[in-house]
């Protein structure tokens, strides 16, 4: 995971500071060191690891917080702010053009995952913002780059303008900027060419685009398991092309984090948004505070609410819950349900946001693999439709069936059936707290 280390090292020194009743200077000297070794070895610049740690002591040591009842705490909502100032403080959103089309040019180095970026976000802008965007193919030295960006078009079912490699990519702009207009795109991205190393011919030919229409936003895409290198490549677009944003792709590997707490600061250009996986819907927006909590193990409940609503279809919620409170939940539902929470992602991911996560022993083991998710549907699809309405009446040589028509042991099918009739037992205690609560209250 993202973060792994510098999170396991700030949560422990945090946590030998958090209950203290008094906490002096030598103890904040002393956090100091822990955090900036941990910054360190996170990866993260120098200047910027000296004027984090300056600002945090200067705030720690002060007078407010030595003199409160809960000095610990203090200081740990201190070191909170402080990163997520570093990372840029507020969420920083898409600026779009008052005159459409928006224009967003994106650039970076090669395999920084630029045209997937570039297809993950048209498919934000079409489904968050109701958008119309139109994907311009100009990258024409690496001929598979417009054939992928295409392949990512049918994918999502939008537009790839594209005039192959014989046409200049200051050309290809031009027409496609005509193109969206015609064709009442409000949205232009802009896979502009990468390259292995920065050099000259590329950033005049960025400049060259930029000038025949300024764009809106300039995203520069860089991998954030190149750690500071990503912060050299930035700085140097950014001084050649500016650059309006930063997406950080890649979050979802075990990148140690020192692109994500450097580059705002170096560059002073927000991270917009985080790529977080390899599909097209793994691009999400960077917020600052919550990134700080996640790192501090104070979980990230924003998101995981976020994360539900986005996925799971609001009328089966409501269905489910009336299922639970009359006791009707069968099989199938379980089968609905389990199909709900995997769109959510893979379950220790989703397990990980919740606040005090790393403290739960295990959870590093508990990848709920895709295989024993497999097991479980094969079981409830091998029942009949009488047996996931009363699964009491699966006898024993029903169960020898169901093992093999779903190629389990009889073993996992009782483990199932337990859980099933636990599950249940659950229900009916919690929708009878429910009631009994509002009861009490006087709710309707
Ligand atoms: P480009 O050369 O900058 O256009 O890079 P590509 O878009 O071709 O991406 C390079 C590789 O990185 C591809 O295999 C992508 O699938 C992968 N990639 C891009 N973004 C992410 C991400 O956020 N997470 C992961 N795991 N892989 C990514």
């Amino acid at each position: 995971m993202a973060f792994e280390g510098l999170a396991e090292r700030l949560q422990g020194t945090i946590s030998k500071i958090k209950g203290k009743g008094k906490v002096t200077e030598q103890d904040v000297k002393e956090m100091m060191r822990e955090v900036r070794f941990a910054l360190i070895e996170a990866d993260v610049n120098l200047k910027v690891v000296k004027s984090f740690i300056k600002r945090v002591s200067e705030r720690a040591i002060g007078q407010d917080v030595m003199k409160s009842l809960t000095p610990g705490q203090q200081v740990i909502k201190i070191v909170k702010d402080e990163l997520t100032e570093l990372m840029g403080g507020e969420q920083s959103p898409i600026k779009f053009s008052q005159k459409p089309p928006t224009v967003i040019l994106m650039v970076g180095l090669q395999g920084a995952g630029k045209t997937t970026t570039t297809g993950k976000l048209a498919n934000v802008l079409r489904k968050k913002y109701n958008r119309k965007p139109l994907l311009v193919a100009a990258d024409i030295y690496r001929p598979a780059a417009i054939k992928q960006l295409q392949t990512l078009g049918d994918q999502l079912s939008l537009p790839v303008f594209a005039l192959g490699t014989e046409v200049s990519p200051v050309d290809i702009v031009r027409q496609a900027l005509e193109h969206a207009k015609e064709e009442h795109h409000d949205v232009v991205l802009i896979d502009t060419a990468g390259r292995l190393h920065i050099d000259e011919n590329l950033m005049q030919e960025l400049k060259d685009i930029r000038a025949l229409r300024e764009p809106d936003e300039v995203f520069l895409v860089v991998d954030s398991m190149t750690g500071q290198d990503a912060v050299n490549v930035a700085n140097s677009f950014n001084e050649a092309v500016g650059i309006t944003g930063v997406v950080l792709t890649k979050l979802d590997g075990d990148t140690r984090g020192g692109a994500a707490l450097s580059i705002r600061s170096v560059t002073e250009k927000p991270i917009k948004f985080v790529g977080m996986g390899e599909k097209m819907d793994a691009l999400e927006p960077f917020h600052p505070e919550r990134m700080a909590s996640r790192i501090l193990g104070m979980g990230d409940m924003m998101s995981l609410i976020e994360k539900a609503q986005a996925n799971v279809d609001e009328e089966k919620a409501r269905e489910m819950e009336e299922k639970f409170r009359t006791q009707s939940f069968t099989f199938d539902d379980f089968l609905d349900q389990m199909s709900q929470v995997k769109k959510m992602g893979p379950l220790d991911e989703i397990l990980k946001m919740l606040p005090g996560a790393n403290k739960i022993k295990g959870l590093e083991n508990a990848k709920i693999d895709d295989k024993q998710i497999g097991h479980i549907e094969a079981i409830i699809l091998s029942m009949t439709p009488a047996e996931k309405t009363n699964p009491e009446i699966i006898n024993s040589s029903r169960k020898k069936r169901i093992a093999k028509g779903s190629g389990c042991s009889v073993q996992e099918i009782n483990r199932l059936l337990k859980q099933f009739e636990d599950m249940k037992k659950m229900m009916k205690q919690m929708t009878g707290m429910t009631q009994k609560g509002k009861k009490k209250m006087k709710l309707p």
